[in-house]
């Protein structure tokens, strides 16, 4: 008889969590569903099974222990049952003790994420989106029963269709009744003789579908839409679930936004800092024109209400014109000359400084 320690890779003083904590770990990677190229998983599977089967039972434990082996006695047989393999692997996959779950009610679909990236200009006016999902559908070939055309589930011959095997326990304190899943028809009380061929008897099956979005103004990154009904079909007439639409705004070329606000930079020569001029801004809706004041320093902020995101009640945030001061750097000689006589008129003592020469440049870069 193979080792039951050795096979769960636990020592012989393990816990019962680090039994527990072993299998659950080692049950994952073997499940045959997981490992379905490998014609050795499933008895893998099924000794890993019963290895648990013996050590997490302290009575069969120690007998194991004492003597190197167990009767092997199915756990249908044992008075009281107990929980079974198969409620065990239910527990690990679905996170719930198979028994008392009423497996036959509707079950509700799953929630459907996507991530949509929007322009700024969709996020401010508002868009349809046409998106295509995959999701479960209800089949259309079995209507979600799972039986193939012209056979219907069968009502489960073991438990009589209630889902649950009772039995009752006779012990020196009394008599129990044990309930346990039925493990013929997995707690749904009915059977397939014929399975359905497209969905193989699950009763969905994944399809394309297009979904049009409508979004509206004033969405940001981060917010997500809740679609009702448009996430996956539920189990057994239960609803479908939701879709959330994931906004992404996609950079801009001119504006960033922040909140409701827009920001831009729009470059102005020294002679409109200077002397004021009206220039051309930039709007989502197309070019103003607004007033530079003379004296406008570098960074000076122009501020035009209500030419921002709109919020969801429909009110717009401001847009920032930062102006950029560009200095010339391609002067050409009479204009050197005549801002050198400005600088003169304003007392300054300028260097004279002739335009460098290529040989001279060079000199620079090589100090
Ligand atoms: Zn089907
Ligand atoms: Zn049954």
């Amino acid at each position: 008889m193979a080792d039951f320690y050795q096979i769960l890779g636990v020592d012989r003083n393990a816990t019962q969590d680090e039994i527990k904590g072993a299998f659950r770990r080692l049950a994952r990677e073997h499940h045959p569903d997981v490992r379905k190229d490998d014609p050795k998983a499933n008895e893998r599977f099924k000794e890993i099974n019963e290895a648990y089967q013996v050590l997490s039972d302290p009575q069969r434990r120690a007998q194991y222990d004492r003597f190197g082996t167990v009767q092997h006695v199915p756990a249908d047989d044992v008075p009281g049952g107990g929980f079974g393999p198969f409620d065990d692997i239910f527990d690990i996959f679905f996170g719930r003790r198979a028994a008392g779950v009423d497996r036959d009610a509707p079950e509700a679909g799953a929630d459907l994420r996507y991530d949509l990236e929007l322009s700024l200009e969709e996020t401010s006016t508002g868009v349809e989106k046409t998106i295509e999902i995959e999701r479960l559908e209800t089949c259309p070939r079995c209507f979600g029963t799972g039986a193939e055309r012209g056979s219907a589930p069968e009502q489960c011959p073991t438990c009589g269709g209630r889902g649950e095997v009772r039995r009752s326990q006779r012990t020196v304190f009394g008599s129990f009744m044990q309930i346990s899943t039925c493990r013929t028809c997995g707690g749904t009380g009915t059977v397939l003789r014929d399975p359905c061929t497209q969905c193989r008897g699950s009763g969905r099956a994944a399809a394309k579908r297009t979904v049009t979005v409508s979004i509206p103004p004033g969405v940001d990154s981060g917010m997500r839409l809740r679609i009702a009904g448009e996430g996956e079909a539920g189990l057994r007439s239960g609803p479908r679930g939701d879709l959330y639409v994931f906004i992404h705004l996609r950079p801009h070329p001119v504006f960033q936004r922040q909140g409701k606000d827009l920001y831009c930079t729009v470059p102005i020569t020294i002679y409109q800092a200077a002397l004021g001029d009206d220039i051309e801004v930039p709007t989502l809706e197309g070019p103003i024109t607004r007033t530079v004041s003379a004296g406008a320093q570098p960074g000076t902020v122009i501020t035009v209400k209500g030419k921002g995101m709109p919020d969801a009640r429909g009110n717009r945030g401001d847009l920032h014109v930062r102006l950029d001061v560009r200095v010339p750097t391609d002067l050409t000689d009479e204009e050197r000359t005549l801002l050198r006589q400005l600088a003169t008129l304003r007392g300054l003592s300028m260097k004279p400084q002739r335009r460098k020469k290529i040989a001279d440049k060079v000199k620079d870069i090589l100090q």
